[in-house]
């Protein structure tokens, strides 16, 4: 790949991954025992809160959070991904074939790591 259209795609990758970050924040907080891992962070109210219904409505909350978590948890990591296989020089090449993928695939969707046709399902 050209080194001009990577950086691009590198820049997409970066701003991309800072969203997430921030994201994920909002909703959640780094495990610290593992900085891989994201968990969903209660409200503070929800152990001072008296009120069952209050509660009831945090922990749906919680649980809502922690779907969302998932997803960008998720999307997060197949950015760092694809920035870690830039630095590795393998950016662009299907993981399960080794063919170049297409750039229409990758201005679509700058973290993929693999061809049209080995998309995961
Ligand atoms: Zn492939």
């Amino acid at each position: 790949m050209e080194k001009v259209k990577q950086e691009k795609f590198k820049k997409l990758l970066e701003d991309e991954l800072k969203l997430l970050e921030n994201e994920l924040n909002s909703v959640g907080r780094k495990n610290p025992d593992n900085p891989k891992d994201w968990e969903a962070e209660p409200d503070e109210e929800m152990t001072t809160t008296p009120d069952p219904i209050d509660y009831a409505d945090e922990i749906e909350e919680f649980e809502g959070n922690t779907a969302i978590l998932k997803e960008l948890e998720v999307r997060y990591n197949e950015v760092k991904k694809a920035l870690e296989k830039m630095r590795d020089g393998s950016y662009g090449i299907c993981n399960v074939c080794g063919k170049k993928i297409p750039e229409a695939r990758l201005e679509a969707n700058p973290a993929a790591t693999t061809c049209l046709e080995h998309v995961k399902s």
